[in-house]
């Protein structure tokens, strides 16, 4: 059995939901065993919440005199304290912009080699996947280092309840130099009402969508789908949409329970972000199109027409 940390992200003090995929891989069934670290954030708040998924000990790291949610260099070294503290062998968390940002301050702190946007991992061998040359191949790299450090992409790995028994503990973390680099302030984007990279349903609009305000139609239907709405590049060249909504190569990389692509002809770019969907769903007027290779489940239609149609079925069934 390997003791395997997991940093845990947090938004306004509430432990995300992409947080339990990651548990779930660090548990590996039952073979691992589990610490949860959560950053100057309150552990008794969110023991419940963790041990659902199977964390066995969840800690509040602290540092003296500084807060530690404020700075990505200081959580780092504060991690890595942590990690010789609890005895680490493997720190897992997420490639979000947040987790991309602390972990290779980590790994080149530590020195240590870091996977990330990983899909999977196999703790025994050592290994993790990797999407490789915009979603065309899935690598297998096996990793030297003594301590396996891994960024899963969100929603990568599907979340499974595992109560454990549980327990909390504060840890205040010994940190030599003071952080580098200290947040003032977060500026949210003018459209982030739900973040793409984590959210567990997308409707996406393509070129065909033509105007910003069109998008107004996929977002009535993700309302009632508690869906995050995308955007291909080609809509977003056009003006329709801001590239924060962009998903692809040059986007953002989802990995959802449910995709769905309106309007998508299906290019290689655009698949390289949203791959690893489990469910594609695409909706296109063109038969022939592309995308229609690539989906689980495809409608040949007008987008203008179907989209309304689900809308509508939706408002029925949830009663909204
Ligand atoms: C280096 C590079 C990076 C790139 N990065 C990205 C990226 O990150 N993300 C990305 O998306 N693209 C990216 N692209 C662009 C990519 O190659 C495609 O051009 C783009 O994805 C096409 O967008 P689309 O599917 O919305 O539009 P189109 O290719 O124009 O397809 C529109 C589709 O909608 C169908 N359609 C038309 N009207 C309707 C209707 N009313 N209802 C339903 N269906 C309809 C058509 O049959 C067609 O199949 C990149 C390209 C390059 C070269």
């Amino acid at each position: 059995m390997a003791k395997i940390g997991v940093f845990i992200e947090t938004d306004k003090d509430e432990v995300k939901k992409t947080n339990f995929g990651a548990i779930t891989a660090a548990l590996d069934g039952g073979k691992n065993e589990v610490v949860a670290l959560l950053m100057g954030v309150d552990a008794n708040s969110a023991q419940e919440t963790l041990a659902a998924y199977g964390a066995q000990k969840i800690v509040q790291v602290t540092v003296d005199s500084a807060d530690l949610t404020a700075s990505p260099d200081l959580q780092a070294r504060a991690l890595a304290d942590a990690i010789q503290h609890f005895a680490l062998e493997g720190l897992i968390g997420l490639a979000s912009a947040r987790g991309r940002d602390v972990f290779a301050r980590l790994s080149a702190f530590l020195n240590v080699t870091l996977a990330s946007d990983c899909v999977g991992i196999n703790f025994e061998d050592k290994t993790v996947r990797k999407s490789h040359f915009s979603g065309k191949t899935i690598a297998t790299i096996k990793l030297n280092s003594d301590l396996l450090l891994c960024a899963l992409r969100p929603n990568a790995i599907e979340a499974q309840k595992a109560l454990a028994d549980s327990q909390v503990e504060s840890y205040a973390a010994s940190v030599d130099a003071p952080g580098l680099v200290k947040v003032l302030e977060v500026k949210k984007g003018d459209t982030a009402k739900m973040d793409l990279t984590e959210a567990d349903v997308i409707i996406t609009g393509g070129r065909p969508i033509d105007a910003a305000e069109n998008y107004k139609m996929l977002e009535e239907c993700a309302e009632l789908l508690g869906a995050a709405v995308g955007a291909s590049r080609a809509a977003v060249d056009a003006g329709f949409a801001p590239h924060s909504m962009q998903v692809g190569q040059t986007g953002k990389t989802v990995s959802p329970r449910l995709y769905i692509g309106c309007g998508l002809s299906g290019s290689v770019q655009h698949f390289a972000g949203m791959k690893t969907s489990k469910v594609i769903v695409a909706i296109n007027t063109d038969k022939d199109a592309p995308i229609f290779q690539k989906c689980d489940y495809g409608i040949i239609g007008d987008m203008f027409e179907v989209v309304p149609v689900l809308t509508e079925i939706l408002r029925e069934q949830t009663g909204q």
